[in-house]
């Protein structure tokens, strides 16, 4: 099922976002839904809040069939800093550069509720970093460092494909 997507500003994506105690079925399903709903806006990521669940959840996925679904992340390790322009899918049409750790090491529990840890770099970095912002009650635009018009966007990529 898709959900309709909040959109800033609204409290919702400021609050709290409560630790998942037992993994539920009802759980796995939103995280399905979430999925689905990401896709649906040809998003790289998506979490809880931004349906309107305060919840530690989310999806992300950079490449495809490569999802990770995140449940309690935690980011255990930072690295490096790189600098690239970020949009949000609570946030249309507005995107700016934002500085991040280069490669991270997240510890999380997967869907089947295992706890697992993977070290990412680059692009997938990046997508992580944002949806565990959301779980903070932290946007993209609290961060930016210059914004970025829309129409100037194709420009930023093709100057910085090889950053
Ligand atoms: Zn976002």
């Amino acid at each position: 099922m898709r959900y309709p997507i909040i959109i800033q500003p609204d409290e919702q994506l400021r609050k709290p976002n409560q630790e998942i105690q037992e993994l539920t079925d009802e759980l796995v399903y939103l995280l399905d839904d979430m999925y689905e709903t990401m896709l649906a806006h040809d998003g790289v990521g998506i979490a809880a809040p931004q349906i309107g669940k305060n919840l530690q959840m989310a999806v992300v996925e950079v490449d495809e069939n490569d999802r990770f679904d995140l449940i309690n992340p935690q980011i255990i390790d930072r690295k490096g800093k790189s600098v690239f322009v970020e949009g949000c899918l609570s946030i249309p049409h507005v995107f700016g550069t934002v500085e991040r750790a280069e490669e991270i090491t997240v510890r999380y529990y997967d869907r089947e509720g295992d706890e697992m840890e993977v070290t990412a770099y680059g692009y997938l970095a990046r997508a992580i970093q944002h949806e565990i912002d959301h779980l903070n009650g932290v946007l993209f635009t609290d961060k930016v460092l210059e914004a970025i018009p829309e129409e100037e966007l194709e420009n930023y990529y093709e100057e910085h494909e090889h950053d």
